[in-house]
């Protein structure tokens, strides 16, 4: 088929539909799919279920849906694969960590009050980079890099840059001398981030759980956090903490800590926990062009940690809201700022993205190489000198725990070795996404029935419905489908902008 008669055809598919009297239907039928820029079909039965007896009361099958599939919106977190799907995410986000500082959703309203500390957690340098820094009084932009000491490195390449590079300057980001840069550092990195992470919450807890002892109280801290790729193509972690007491008898409860404990001691702790945390890595062989690493790489936090305490004197909740936002800003981007995108990569594609020519495509092929599992079959012996991991030479154990730790590098090549989830929170930080989502969905259905509550929706309330579906493809049928949907979701976003405009005059 060629490309002008597959777009004859979607024109023609679109009229049809247009013309189809159950075009209401369908519309009504794709429901929450419709912004979604590739929906999953699914096909089987939906049983509606007293959850109480566990009796079926209803069951219904995709086949006599319009389609004969049910559409589900993709849920892709990244705008650029689609921009509706991250949208929720954003918005879900946005309300869990809101949740979390001010309360609502399940989370008592007390933790306005909690100490809160709004924290960046970076790496630290694996060599000059160009920058791009603006002084605060005067607005101007710094130059790059200034060196007393005009010298050049042992590649002969200045150590120096004087240039005020542009916000979109390509060069940001990218090493003074890519020779200098430590890439096998920078990807191992991005790889162990979450287990520093992991390690420097344990720090926390326990620096804040002595102090609670001084004050009988038993203390603990909650914290919601997103990951963002900076420029030179590393994460940092922006993470709210707050402080919480716990009630031993109720490990669910969230209590207000004593009056006397500031955010500004909670700030502390936390300076004090990412100072001290730090991780070793197993020991790595090295590849051909990465010298072997007895004793692993040591992981820990960049000297530029910024930590900004939540004040909520006058009880002005601005600047949480402002927080909340900021945060799930963060929540739909990926690896975009370092101009690279791509989809998990294998031995087929890597040779498109790992080039040892751009900085992505160096730390791309860094994070193949180093993940190169050993112990696979046809790693010639010499190789596995120190391979076996402490207390075994079983190779199936020493391939499996090799998949834990630097195999995750390959695993994640695309995401620049962090394999890590984008949002995380701890248990009690606030409500969880699904609790958000339901409210967000129970809204939007009532919206697409033109704000009025049907009695199908209440029916939700007192009954289960039950899927036993299969996978049946993903995205639109037709060209004029995937048109239809996109029109009619930008009708209903429309709408919502209009009623919110509506409530806020009235
Ligand atoms: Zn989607
Ligand atoms: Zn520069
Ligand atoms: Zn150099």
């Amino acid at each position: 088929m060629t490309a002008t008669t597959s777009l004859l055809d979607a024109r023609s598919a679109t009229l049809e539909r247009a013309a189809d009297r159950d075009h209401a239907q369908w519309l009504q039928h794709i429901g929450t799919a419709a912004g979604c820029t590739q929906p999953v079909r699914l096909t089987g039965r939906l049983h509606t279920i007293n959850p109480d007896t566990g009796d079926i009361l209803a069951t219904r099958t995709t086949a006599t849906m319009p389609d004969g599939v049910l559409y589900v919106p993709c849920g892709n977190r990244r705008a650029d694969v689609c921009p509706s799907c991250a949208e929720l995410y954003r918005a879900d986000t946005y309300h869990l960590i809101k949740a979390g500082l001010l309360g609502g959703k399940g989370t008592p309203e007390t933790v306005a009050s909690h100490p809160a500390v709004f924290a960046t957690f970076t790496a630290p340098s694996f060599g000059p980079v160009h920058t791009r820094a603006v002084e605060k009084k005067s607005g101007r932009i710094k130059p790059c890099r200034i060196r007393r000491a005009m010298t050049l490195c042992p590649h002969g390449k200045p150590t120096w840059c004087s240039q005020r590079h542009h916000e979109n300057a390509s060069c940001l980001g990218k090493p003074l001398c890519p020779e200098c840069y430590d890439y096998p550092a920078h990807a191992v990195w991005n790889a162990f981030a979450s287990e520093l992470w992991r390690r420097t919450t344990i720090t926390l807890r326990r620096l804040v759980a002595r102090l609670g002892k001084h004050h009988g109280a038993t203390l603990d801290v909650s914290y919601g956090k997103v990951a963002e790729y900076q420029h030179r193509g590393i994460v940092h972690f922006h993470a709210i903490i707050r402080l919480d007491r716990r009630d031993p008898t109720d490990p669910d409860a969230i209590l207000p800590p004593p009056p006397n404990i500031t955010s500004a001691d909670l700030d502390q702790f936390i300076l004090d926990a990412a100072r001290a945390t730090a991780y070793r890595t197993p020991p790595h062989p090295g590849t051909d062009d990465i010298p072997a690493r007895p004793d692993g790489w040591l992981i820990t936090w960049g000297q530029q940690l910024v930590n900004r305490p939540l004040t909520r004197v006058g009880g002005i909740d601005i600047t949480e809201e402002m927080v909340a936002g900021y945060v799930a800003k963060y929540a739909t981007k990926s690896t975009e700022t370092t101009g690279h995108l791509s989809r998990r990569l294998t031995s087929e594609t890597i040779g498109r993205y790992a080039d040892y020519q751009t900085h992505t495509g160096t730390l791309i092929a860094t994070c193949w190489d180093l993940g190169a599992n050993p112990h696979d079959p046809g790693t010639p012996d010499d190789d596995r000198a120190y391979w076996y991991p402490p207390g075994t030479t079983d190779e199936a154990i020493a391939r499996q725990q090799w998949q834990h730790t630097y195999g995750k590098l390959r695993r994640w090549a695309h995401m620049l070795g962090f394999g890590g989830h984008f949002t995380t929170k701890s248990g009690r930080y606030g409500p969880t996404r699904k609790t958000i989502r339901r409210v967000y969905q129970r809204s939007q259905q009532i919206l697409r029935n033109g704000g009025h509550r049907t009695a199908e929706h209440l029916d939700e309330d007192t009954t289960l419905i039950v899927g036993d579906l299969t996978y049946a493809g993903i995205g639109w049928l037709t060209l004029g489908d995937a048109e239809l949907a996109a029109t009619s979701a930008a009708k209903a976003r429309e709408y919502a902008a209009t009623r919110k405009l509506e409530r806020h005059a009235a």
